[in-house]
């Protein structure tokens, strides 16, 4: 098996936090005999300094062309203030858009090894959560008609508008329900359709679409108690699938209640088997150059990359199993250490999951 891999390390801290996931990956595909043809392209701040701006044509065009992408993380102060379109944060959206990825999953999963770094209390997380929320991730509010009217006047207003065709919905909710075989077949849909006529036609689709997947249960929430819910009892969650807006506030709860950012991976995916997969956490140039940033966010996306764009999935298994058993050997980076944890540095993390690989 051969697999070409386009690799953005990005601003400061992604290339550290790649350099670990490509290692990881290299150990792997040396233990499993699988190829992974590495090709650096730039995104991002690194982009502006040498092209001038943040996704190259070159850079998309080389990702079309591979398998996989794995980023790293982009921005930093250095690049703060650049106008809109020419913000590093904006070649995020283009490559995005650019390769035709609906759908972004984050997993949000608390290993027993980490529970004590979860904000929720002990009584609340009895067993290990694993939650993955799907959004979608090119429609909605966010690409719907907007403007001001009367602008400047004591009578301005604003507005964005929420739009969602059929074909969007259907191929969504078909990507959730498809996750949700393998893990415990459950689909909770979040909608707002006690007022929003978007999510009347969003509830009607999904439940029209929940038909072809009989194993599968499916369950409504409205948007408001769904995020109650996640914080009172997480354990009822298996696959979320939302919209664009209550996705993006969604994820990010469901990260928060990890409560480790640099844990976190996540995929982007569309209609064909090419993905983009990158950790949730930005370039942290805070931590930068310093060898102490969580690479597993990013080795832990390189494993979604296994699995949904490679069909790989018990090469994921194994990066997945080794990261806990480096976690239950009492290994951790120094944003989730405290006493009576072994503190070691993003490298030595790296080396320590190959390991692991390498001794099953
Ligand atoms: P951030 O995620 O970079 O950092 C937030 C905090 O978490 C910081 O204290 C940082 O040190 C810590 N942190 C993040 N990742 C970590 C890791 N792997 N290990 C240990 N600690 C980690 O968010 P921010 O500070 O709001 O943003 C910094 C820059 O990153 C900005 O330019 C922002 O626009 C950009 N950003 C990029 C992405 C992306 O590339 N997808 C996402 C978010 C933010």
């Amino acid at each position: 098996m051969e697999y070409n891999i386009t690799v953005l390390r990005g601003d400061g801290i992604g290339p550290e936090v790649i350099d670990q996931a490509v290692l990881v990956l290299n150990t792997l595909g040396a233990r499993q005999g699988i190829t992974f043809n590495f090709r650096e392209e730039m995104m991002g701040g690194c982009a502006i300094d040498a092209y001038g701006e943040p996704l190259p044509l070159s850079t998309l065009e080389t990702c079309k062309k591979s398998d996989a992408v794995l980023l790293g993380a982009v921005g930093g102060p250095k690049w703060e203030g650049l106008p809109g379109d020419k913000t590093p944060e904006a070649g995020l959206l283009g490559i995005r858009s650019g390769l035709g990825l609906y759908a972004n999953l984050r997993p949000a999963i608390i290993y027993d090894e980490l529970k004590e770094a979860s904000p929720l209390k002990n009584s609340v997380i009895k067993d290990n959560i694993d939650i993955l929320v799907v959004r979608e991730l090119t429609g909605g509010i966010y690409f719907g008609d907007r403007g001001r009217l009367n602008r400047g006047t004591n009578t301005e207003e604003a507005y964005d508008t929420e739009k969602y065709s059929v074909a969007e919905i259907e191929r969504i909710a078909r990507l959730a329900f498809k996750a949700a075989y393998g893990r415990r077949g459950i689909v909770t849909s979040v909608d707002k359709a006690n007022v929003l006529e978007s999510s009347k036609l969003w509830r009607e689709v999904v439940i029209r679409v929940s038909k072809e997947y009989p194993e599968i249960r499916l369950k409504h929430l409205y948007v408001d108690n769904a995020s109650m819910q996640l914080i009172r009892d997480p354990h009822q969650f298996d696959v979320i699938v939302t919209s664009n807006l209550f996705g993006d506030i969604l994820s990010d709860e469901a990260s928060m209640i990890t409560g480790s950012i640099g844990m976190l991976p996540s995929a982007s995916v569309g209609g064909g088997t090419l993905g983009l997969y990158e950790p949730i956490h930005g370039s942290a140039p805070d931590i930068a150059g310093q060898d102490i940033a969580n690479p597993i966010a990013t080795i832990l996306s390189a494993a979604m990359m296994l699995r949904y764009s490679f069909n790989q999935n018990a090469a994921a298994e194994l990066v997945e199993s080794a990261v806990k058993k480096v976690l239950a050997k009492g290994y951790r980076t120094k944003d989730i250490s405290s006493e009576g944890f072994k503190t070691v540095g993003t490298k030595e993390m790296g080396k320590l999951i190959a390991s692991e690989i390498k001794a099953v």
